[in-house]
């Protein structure tokens, strides 16, 4: 048996055709899974009743089990699944005026232990295969309705690049116009910069959006807080993205959580100035969110204010993010953490 969600439009074409069905066969059932939302083969009127028990015999429906919901003050929503082997990942639902971006994890912890990230804590269990990435948008779709998901953003557990096939498996599926059909500047991925990997999306040209967990503009100071930058140097990742920007049309956006006494220095803000002026970009400013698992301080609002006047004298495009669901624990991993 196949989970149905683990398989592309052009995929299911290509089963249905070897089994002499008609070519229209896929539009009608991803329409019923990804527009009706209808987890019954046989509830799917408009397909031949041998149609029907072909599918119902060799495909089946995997969903998540939610095992908690936290609403934050500020209304960000905090979802914790149950997977079938136990394991559990989080999602996150940012509503922000007529946008609702949902966080989207896609590994069960993550192998790259970043000195600020609590998903990297525990170490890597595995990847999560393209219907538990899909399953986290249609069981919060599921849970918030009538609302719906507006933008998708690759940056829950994991690195997204690490689990490369079944990311862009589920990004075809988001994307193919006779299901969810979400736009490609609507989804995003963020990356610690895995250089072949962005060569490769570079390659596949799907016109989705890249970001990039900078943090520093400096390599030196960057290895400290994201070990992976040893192996994949940031001048390295820089060029890689250069070429993202060229083919993409598209900048790229730089996060940059600022803490104190480690990258929130005036020579910090110039350093990334320069960087901004090499590569067509946008920067995010996040100040640290203090957490249990880090001795890491937020900037003070002086400090904030020193960095921001530095890059706005510079011409820098530039956004200040304050951190979303700090009474629900909603720092990538940290729901997860607990449970553990
Ligand atoms: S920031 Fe991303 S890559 Fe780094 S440990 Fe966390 S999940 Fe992994």
């Amino acid at each position: 048996m196949i989970d149905i969600k683990s398989l592309t439009r052009e995929d299911l074409e290509k089963i249905l055709f070897k089994e002499g069905f008609p070519k229209f066969s896929p539009i009608q059932v991803f329409t019923w899974i990804y527009r009706k939302r209808v987890e019954d083969f046989s509830k799917m009127t408009d397909l031949s009743k041998k149609l029907r028990k072909y599918l119902s015999e060799n495909f089946y429906f995997s969903r998540l089990e939610l095992k908690e919901r936290k609403i934050s003050l500020d209304t960000t929503e905090k979802f914790l699944f149950k997977l079938k082997d136990n394991s559990l990942i989080e999602t996150v639902l940012i509503p922000e005026g007529k946008r609702n971006t949902l966080c989207i994890s896609t590994q069960v912890g993550c192998k790259y232990k970043c000195k600020f990230c609590v998903s990297g804590l525990r170490g890597f269990k595995r990847n999560l295969e393209a219907p538990e990435i899909i399953n986290q948008f249609l069981e919060v779709e599921d849970l918030i309705s009538p609302e719906k998901i507006t933008n998708i953003v690759f940056m829950g557990i994991g690195e997204p690049l690490d689990n490369f096939e079944n990311l862009i498996r589920a990004i075809k599926i988001f994307m193919d116009n006779k299901g969810i059909y979400l736009g490609k500047r609507k989804i995003c991925i963020s990356t610690v910069g895995i250089t072949p990997k962005i060569k490769k999306l570079i390659e596949l040209s799907l016109g989705v959006k890249l970001s990039l967990s900078l943090h520093s503009a400096i390599s030196e100071k960057r290895t400290k807080i994201i070990p992976v930058d040893k192996k994949y140097p940031l001048s390295e990742v820089l060029t890689a993205l250069g070429e993202f920007v060229k083919k993409e049309k598209f900048p790229v956006t730089f996060e940059y959580i600022l803490i104190k006494g480690f990258n929130s220095s005036r020579e910090d803000a110039q350093e990334l100035v320069n960087l901004s002026k090499k590569i067509k970009c946008k920067i995010n400013l996040i100040p640290y969110n203090p957490s249990p698992y880090f001795d890491w301080q937020p900037p003070s609002e002086q400090e904030v204010g020193d960095f921001k006047k530095i890059l706005k004298k510079e011409g820098v495009f530039f956004t200040l993010r304050r951190p979303r669901g700090k009474d629900i624990e909603a720092a990538c991993g940290q729901l997860r953490a607990r449970f553990l």
